[in-house]
């Protein structure tokens, strides 16, 4: 940890100490929350990678303690939320809690928000004081470059231009929008340059919103602004599926990036061009959940964690593991899926090092499903491993679907039952 960090801590530290601040509680270390009788495993995050990592550590080795620090009771799950968009899902199917996943595995679930990580004293601090770890594994996700949107209030304009590329109320904000376009309207959405959360999501989206106008809004438009020289994902296929059900809707204009918006206008900038819209939904540039910047995991990008491949351990602080959208992967897309193999290979090797027992050699696989109707879906799947300390695709392996199918939307609804189960029990 770096000095500037270091001294943020104690400044942190002070804030929940209530040093200073009359009538606070006072903490000091001694305020310990849960206090540490024998090993632990502190993960922050139970998203698609926490909740994984909390169980699986569990499963290993009973005798470790999991605490699991998330700041929502119920989690949302971006998967399948462009679905809830287009229409044809209801945000409770996407809709988790942890009752189950605590008491089936013995998880310690703390709900609160981490506001601090001292990784040289091994303690995180929460609003109810600080929780000592010997493994802390951060898999928060996200969070967004906002201020590489000239014009973007981080708090504003998502009100009126929604992103949606967190779940919850944003979702159901871009639904509301979408159902109440003008007749004839134009949508305008904007894609950042890559990486970001699912590389397909966006094309997903476009063919979810797609689905929906040409059902409600027949003559309505979607203007696509992309950041990147072409569709970033399974482009041949998204390509065919507009061709098929939505021709003339849908303006595709590549390398067209947004650097800056106009809320009151619902307008986007891309330097050259400045295009309005009925509905705007702007995705921002990603970086790594800012706790894990707060913690000083992030790389020299200043947006992802570098972390050792076979352990996911970070390559700045010692017994400090990222797993998720958050770390650094070589090829492996920023997916839920991703997250899932990341997390089990992280919590059988965390249990091998707490054990003094040898590393195991990893696998992943990952596939991702794109609704392009409500009945049909496309798909792309890969494996991965890792040579040389770094992570490839196996050769040969994986590859897309051989078109849109019926029987790919079968395989996509059974995928995300099975994963949100997984989850939450
Ligand atoms: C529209 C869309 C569609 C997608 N579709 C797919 C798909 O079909 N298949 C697929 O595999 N992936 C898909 N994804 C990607 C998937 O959602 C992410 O890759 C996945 O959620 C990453 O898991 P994670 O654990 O890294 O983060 P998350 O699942 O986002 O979990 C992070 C958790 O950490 C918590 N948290 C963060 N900071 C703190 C803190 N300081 N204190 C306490 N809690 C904190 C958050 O509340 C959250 O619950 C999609 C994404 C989008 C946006």
């Amino acid at each position: 940890m770096s000095h500037m960090n270091r001294r943020s801590f104690i400044k942190l530290l002070g804030a929940v100490s209530g040093i200073g601040l009359a009538g606070a509680p006072f903490i000091t270390s001694a305020n310990e929350m849960l206090p540490k009788k024998g090993r632990r495993v502190v993960v922050i995050g139970g998203g698609y990678g926490g909740s994984i990592v909390a169980k699986y550590i569990r499963i290993g080795d009973p005798s470790i303690e999991v605490v699991m620090i998330e700041r929502d009771r119920k989690y949302v799950s971006c998967p399948f939320s462009n679905s809830v968009i287009g229409g044809f899902r209801d945000i409770k199917d996407n809709t988790i809690t942890y009752d189950k996943l605590a008491a089936n595995n013995k998880i310690k679930v703390v709900y609160d928000e981490v506001t601090a990580v001292d990784t040289t004293a091994k303690k995180v601090v929460v609003s109810g004081g600080v929780i000592s770890y010997d493994r802390l594994v951060l898999s928060p996700g996200i969070d967004f470059r906002f201020d590489e949107i000239e014009g973007y209030d981080p708090v504003e304009t998502p009100k009126v231009i929604p992103h949606a590329w967190k779940a919850g109320e944003q979702t159901l904000l871009l639904r509301k929008q979408l159902v109440d376009l003008p007749k004839g309207g134009t949508v305008v959405m904007s894609i950042p340059v890559a990486p970001f959360r699912c590389p397909p999501g966006p094309y997903e989206r476009i063919s979810t919103m797609a689905w929906h106008l040409k059902h409600h809004n027949p003559t309505a438009k979607i203007i696509v602004l992309d950041g990147n020289p072409d569709i970033v994902s399974k482009g041949k296929l998204f390509r065919a599926a507009w061709a098929k059900h939505y021709e003339g809707m849908i303006d595709y204009r590549a390398g067209n990036k947004v650097t800056k918006v106009d809320t009151n206008k619902r307008s986007v900038d891309t330097g050259v061009e400045e295009i309005k819209g009925d509905l705007v939904n702007l995705v921002p540039p990603q970086k790594a959940g800012l706790i894990a910047h707060k913690a000083g995991v992030v790389g020299e990008d200043k947006k992802w964690c570098p972390v050792n491949q076979i352990t996911f351990e970070s390559t700045i602080a010692k017994d400090v593991h990222i797993i998720g959208d958050a770390c650094m992967a070589g090829p492996m897309p920023k997916s839920g899926y991703s997250a899932n193999s990341q997390a089990k290979v992280c919590a059988t090797n965390i249990v091998q090092l707490m054990n003094g027992k040898e590393l195991i050699d990893p696998s992943h696989t990952n596939v991702c499903y794109s609704y392009v109707t409500e009945k049909e879906a496309v798909s792309v799947a890969a494996m991965f491993k890792v040579a040389e300390g770094k992570t490839i695709i196996v050769p040969n392996s994986g590859g897309v679907s051989p078109d849109l199918s019926e029987l790919e939307a079968l395989y996509a609804k059974s995928w995300i039952k099975n994963i949100l189960h997984e989850m939450s029990t």
